[in-house]
C-alpha cells in the first residue's frame, strides 16, 4: 500500500469581501463548482459527488452569518505529467461575519495527468473530497477562527474537541492532535498521523477506524473514512453539521496502489 503525500495548499491570495444583506434567515450551504477546463465529464461527475457529499453534512452557517455557501473553480491542467504536483486547492477570497472568518471562493486546480491516474485507480473521490474541505476552511481558516496557533500541534476547537474525546475514547483529552510534520501545506493543516501515513496511530474509533485513515490526515490511505470529529470542526469554524448517527461512519472508496504525489504548497497571506 503506497501514500500519497498532499501537500495542501494552505491559504490563498485572500480578498476580504463584505456582503450586506438584511435576512437573518439561516443560510443553506451550496458549493458551486465553476469547470473552468480540462476535467472530463466523468471527472466532473466526481467533483458534484464529492460537493453533494458536503453539503449533505454541512447544512448551513451559524447564526448571523450571511452566506450561501461558496463558489469554486475547478479545472485540470497540464503540470508535470504524472506525479510530482498534483496541483493546489484552497480558498480564494473569505468573508468575516458573526466572528467567524469564511471562505466565499475557492479553487482547486490538478494536474490532467494525474487526474487521470486517479481517477483510474478510484482515489479521486477521496482526493477530491480532502481537497474541497480545505477550501471550505479545514486547515485553512483554522489560525483565523482561533481554534489552533500554527506549531502547536494542538487543535482545540469546542465541538471538535468534544467530539474527538468521545469518538476516538480520548476523555481526558485537551486538544486534538494536528500534523506538525511534512513540511509547509501539509505541517499545522491536518489532523495528526504517523508522519508518511505509514503507521498507525493507535488512536481509534469504536468501529476500529484508526486515525491514519481518516480522510483529513496528511498522507492518503487506504480505507478512507470520515470522523465525526472532522464534521464537528466544522462547526468551530461558522458551519452547522450534521451528525451521523452512531456507527454510521461514512466508509469511502478503499485505495490502493497510489504512488507519491503531492499539492503545491502555496504562500499564506493572512
Ligand atoms: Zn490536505
Amino acid at each position: 500500500m503506497g501514500q500519497t503525500k498532499r501537500l495542501c495548499r494552505v491559504g490563498g491570495a485572500l480578498s476580504i469581501a463584505i456582503a450586506f444583506a438584511t435576512s437573518t434567515a439561516q443560510a443553506a450551504f451550496n458549493l458551486t463548482l465553476n469547470f473552468t477546463g480540462g476535467l472530463s465529464p466523468t471527472q466532473q461527475t466526481v467533483f458534484g459527488d464529492a460537493a453533494t457529499f458536503w453539503e449533505g453534512q454541512i447544512t448551513g452557517y451559524q447564526p448571523g452569518i450571511l452566506l450561501g455557501g461558496i463558489t469554486l473553480d475547478a479545472s485540470g491542467t497540464a503540470i508535470d505529467g504524472v506525479g510530482g504536483v498534483l496541483g493546489q486547492a484552497g480558498p480564494t477570497a473569505t468573508t468575516h461575519q458573526a466572528g467567524y472568518w469564511l471562505s466565499t471562493t475557492g479553487v482547486m486546480e490538478f494536474d490532467t495527468a494525474d487526474l487521470a491516474n486517479l481517477e483510474g485507480n478510484g482515489s479521486l473521490y477521496d482526493v477530491v473530497l480532502h481537497e474541497m474541505a480545505h477550501v471550505m476552511g479545514f486547515g485553512t481558516l483554522w489560525t483565523d477562527n482561533h481554534v489552533y496557533t500554527n506549531t502547536t500541534g494542538r487543535y482545540t476547537g469546542a465541538n471538535g474537541l468534544a467530539t474527538y474525546q468521545a469518538e476516538f475514547s480520548q476523555p481526558l483529552a485537551t486538544f486534538v492532535p494536528v500534523e506538525l510534520g511534512g513540511g509547509a501545506g501539509t505541517a499545522d493543516g491536518h489532523w495528526d498521523e504517523v508522519s508518511g501515513g505509514g503507521g498507525l496511530t493507535g488512536i481509534t474509533d469504536g468501529l476500529g477506524h484508526d486515525m491514519r485513515d481518516e480522510l483529513m490526515t496528511g498522507w492518503l490511505n487506504s480505507n478512507i473514512f470520515v470522523s465525526q470529529t472532522t464534521l464537528a470542526s466544522f462547526t468551530d469554524i461558522g458551519f452547522i453539521a450534521v451528525p451521523e448517527p452512531t456507527g454510521a461512519l461514512l466508509l469511502l472508496m478503499g485505495v490502493a496502489g497510489i504512488g507519491m504525489r503531492r499539492l503545491r504548497q502555496g504562500s499564506r497571506a493572512a
